[in-house]
């Protein structure tokens, strides 16, 4: 059964995921003669880079999520299907989703990925990760909710298990989570909860490498694992996570932490749709691409941004999965498809690369650019301007430049609701 699309005599693109990739792609195609597809499991665009926030009750999750519908409105040759893509059949030119078959004359994927708990089953079961704005919510939820329940127990191991958050990973996410805890330990929960002692309240950041932030500056790993320390947060370095039964971490230098909420940061894989041939998926199982992001072996099918494995000299394992690569090879890519349907050669890609940023907490963040690094307060304010300048329309940069702005002067956190879906009504 396909799904229902009017059929037009104009070249059908299909794009797979509404992220920083697919967007891109589908807006490069504005006006042109061809028919837009994107399709999406959700239907919404979502800002990963502030996931962190939402956990921890910055932003609401509808400053960091734009409704795809929206976007495209103004745009003619669009049309959105929410779905989930179960499968591509390159040999008949389908993809197969949730809800029937959708033919393409181009396909282009920009899946993304999925958070990678390296096999360790344990830890996908107990653990918490931050990969899509429901589970942002649900940690904010959980953080919470042990503060509450804190308060009702009168069993000291289990109020301080409760009060103690364990974050897997440091990089970016990692580092930018446990500040952001640090924050809530210092200046939000004390007013809170006054019954409490937050001196008990313990965050940890463990990573197997020798130090946070290990794919930027070294003064800038420096400068955060410092400024971390001020919030009290303990960083467990060449440690690794060996197992975590909900309750008692296992590490392995040999301790063992008590930790009633484990943080997932520690990494991601490609988001792999089934249908190719094996030798099309490339190391962290992404699509491998050559260097106009066309799909190894096949002539009409493309991968762009975090799905996609494009190996070159420089970047044996492919470029880092981050939003610019993703934005830079969709641009790329749309200026190749309008070359191909003009029956002209297409351009390698070549990355761009501006340089990396991630805050640590208020008036603190680590900027390595090209030509220059540097932090504190400074690179706050310019990490501050670039996150909010990269968010998806007006609405959602003035409510987080509000709630920015409200939590800078007044040092609170407006958004402290636990709230869960009504299971029965
Ligand atoms: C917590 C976190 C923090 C980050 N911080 C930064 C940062 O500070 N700076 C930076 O540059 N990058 C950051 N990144 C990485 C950045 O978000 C990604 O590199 C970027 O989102 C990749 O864009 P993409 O379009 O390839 O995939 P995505 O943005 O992940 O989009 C993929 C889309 O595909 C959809 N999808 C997936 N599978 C299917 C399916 N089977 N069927 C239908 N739809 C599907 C998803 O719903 C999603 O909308 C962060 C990522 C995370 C998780």
């Amino acid at each position: 059964m396909s799904v229902n699309i009017q059929i037009t005599n104009k070249p059908r693109i299909v794009i797979i995921g509404g992220g920083f990739a697919g967007i891109e792609i589908a807006k490069g195609f504005k006006g042109e003669e061809v028919q837009v597809i994107l399709v999406d499991k959700n239907n919404y665009h979502t800002f990963q880079p502030l996931l962190y926030q939402v956990a921890t009750a910055a932003l609401e999750p509808d400053s960091i999520a734009y409704p795809l519908r929206e976007m495209f409105k103004r745009q003619n040759n669009f049309i959105f299907r929410m779905t989930e893509v179960l499968k591509i059949k390159p040999e008949t030119h389908l993809i197969e989703t949730s809800i029937g078959e959708i033919e393409y004359d181009y396909l282009v994927i920009a899946v993304g990925s999925k958070t990678n708990f390296f096999g360790l089953e344990d830890l996908q079961r107990n653990a918490v990760p931050m990969k899509s704005i429901p589970q942002a919510m649900e940690l904010r939820n959980l953080i919470l909710e042990n503060f509450e329940k804190a308060l009702l127990t009168k069993d000291l191991e289990k109020r301080d298990s409760l009060m103690t958050f364990a974050v897997v990973g440091g990089g970016p996410t990692g580092v930018e989570t446990a500040g952001a805890l640090g924050e809530l330990k210092m200046r939000v929960l004390p007013h809170d909860y006054p019954e409490l002692d937050l001196n008990k309240m313990q965050i940890h950041i463990i990573d197997m490498e020798d130090r946070l932030l290990n794919t930027m500056s070294e003064a800038g790993s420096r400068s955060a694992e410092k400024f971390l320390k001020k919030f009290d947060v303990n960083s467990w370095l060449k440690t690794k996570v060996l197992s975590y039964d909900g309750e008692i971490l296992a590490l392995s230098n040999g301790k063992k932490l008590r930790a009633h909420t484990l943080i997932w940061a520690a990494g991601v894989t490609g988001a792999i749709i089934p249908g190719f041939r094996e030798e099309v998926i490339g190391p962290g199982n992404r699509i491998r691409v050559d260097v106009y992001n066309k799909v190894v072996g096949y002539e009409n099918i493309f991968a762009i941004g975090d799905i996609a494995c494009m190996i070159t000299e420089k970047n044996p394992r492919g470029h880092p999965m981050l939003a610019p690569v993703a934005i830079q090879q969709a641009r790329c890519l749309v200026k190749n498809l309008k070359r191909l349907l003009r029956n002209k050669s297409m351009q390698p890609f070549a990355y761009w690369d501006m340089g990396v940023m991630t805050t640590v907490g208020r008036n603190h963040a680590v900027v390595d650019l090209n030509f220059i690094e540097f932090q504190g307060i400074f690179a706050w304010f310019v990490w501050l301007f670039v996150h909010l300048m990269a968010l998806v329309g007006f609405r959602n940069k003035l409510v987080a430049f509000i709630n920015w702005a409200w939590s800078y002067f007044s040092y609170d956190r407006g958004l402290r609701f636990i709230m869960r879906p009504l299971r029965n009504s």
